[in-house]
């Protein structure tokens, strides 16, 4: 029965049911997110794949970094055939005006990778 019910894209609205074989998609072939079945754990969520990032990896194989809006985990799906590649490229040329991770950690991790990427310029240097 599920099989005839059509899938919308909780996102943008589109219908899935176009493609035939949604059931093997894991995201959205027009805004490119997806729903978070489950987490790592196994526990549902429910939430909204969201599309930050764009990952080419060694062998030229396009993957989307995407971050559920509702647990904040991360996770990467292969881009399909029939994705659209204009919204993947403008993901992947989105500035990091929205880093996939919480920007008060990447402080913390410029900090901890050598103590010289503090954002704000405020360290005791003396200025002439
Ligand atoms: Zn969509
Ligand atoms: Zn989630």
């Amino acid at each position: 029965m599920n099989r005839t019910k059509q899938r919308v894209c909780p996102n943008c609205g589109w219908i899935f049911s176009a493609e035939g074989r949604m059931g093997e998609r894991e995201h959205c072939p027009n805004c490119l997110s997806g729903i978070h079945k489950e987490d790592r754990e196994g526990c549902e969520c429910g939430g909204i794949l969201e599309p930050v990032g764009i990952w080419v990896k060694a062998d030229e194989k396009w993957e989307i970094i995407q971050r559920c809006n509702f647990c904040g985990e991360m996770q990467t799906s292969p881009m399909e055939e029939n994705d659209s590649i204009i919204k993947a490229l403008s993901i992947a040329s989105k500035p990091l005006s929205q880093p996939p991770f919480p920007i008060e950690r990447l402080e913390e991790l410029t900090r901890m990778m050598g103590g010289s990427g503090r954002t704000g310029g405020d360290n005791n240097e003396p200025r002439k």
